[in-house]
């Protein structure tokens, strides 16, 4: 069982090394196939053997091989990140399919994330594909259909549902006031659309806790960040991720307490 955990964790670093062309790419509308990967400074392409996620990175001391620039340390931490978040939901659904709707949720989330914490534009049309098929995943497993076509009868598409609607209409009643109030963009109209997916994710009644987590990690980031930069942009979108992964994580526990 072990070594699953091992191959998980380090494909899940591969699909990191991969998320961070996407993050560094898609902004700057560059192909995220040509060219391969080459150094910002000075162009030189980056060899397979210097390219291995995170080992790469300690080996060449965080610095181009052949310019000696100082690479971000933002590259390491998503490859290190992904490949927790791969193995965290093997651990929490098991080698099945929800695993994989779960990796494809989390891994738009971490990408939109990181582009978001980078202060780059994200394209919110992206989050169709995994909204739709979360949709689709929860309809054939919900009560709506006949017995016969179902999965396994497990709830949460009404809840999903319901979710994604409360989550849309708080956040944008949120940002509506808060910009009447402020006189200013009180916050990005991508978070609308994150939380519209992340409330069919978690379904209504989990969704509001990960509001609470995404609260208080976002208050303990901005405690550190704050001492570093001065008057730090704070993005929402990696927070309201990280909120609905560790919701996610939680969410028999959540369910349990509810119940009391
Ligand atoms: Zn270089």
């Amino acid at each position: 069982m072990i070594i699953l955990y091992i191959i998980v964790f380090i494909l899940g670093l591969i699909f990191g090394s991969f998320f961070n062309v996407l993050i560094y790419r898609i902004p700057l509308k560059k192909s995220i196939v040509f060219p391969s990967s080459h150094c910002p400074n000075c162009n030189a392409s980056i060899k397979f053997y210097d390219n291995i996620p995170i080992i790469s990175y300690l080996i060449l001391g965080g610095k181009c091989r052949n310019c000696d620039m100082m690479i971000s340390p933002i590259y390491p931490i998503v490859e290190l990140i992904t490949g927790i978040m791969f193995l965290f939901l093997f651990i929490h659904s098991g080698l099945n399919i929800v695993f994989f709707i779960y990796l494809l949720n989390f891994s738009f989330l971490l990408i939109l994330s990181f582009i978001d914490f980078n202060h780059k534009e994200i394209n919110v049309y992206a989050l169709i594909i995994p909204y739709i098929i979360t949709f689709i995943y929860l309809f054939l497993n919900s009560n709506v259909l006949p017995e016969s076509i179902l999965f396994n009868n497990a709830a949460g598409f009404i809840e999903g549902i319901i979710g994604s609607l409360i989550a849309g209409l708080l956040f944008f009643i949120v940002r509506f006031l808060g910009t009447l109030i402020m006189k200013r963009e009180a916050m990005g109209e991508a978070d609308i659309y994150i939380v519209i997916l992340t409330g069919l994710i978690l379904g209504y009644k989990v969704f509001f806790f990960s509001i609470i987590f995404a609260g208080i990690t976002g208050l303990i980031f901005y405690a550190f960040y704050s001492r570093i930069k001065k008057d730090p942009e704070m993005p929402f979108i990696p927070f309201l991720s990280l909120g609905c992964f560790l919701a996610l994580m939680f969410k028999s526990l959540i369910l349990q307490y509810l119940t009391i």
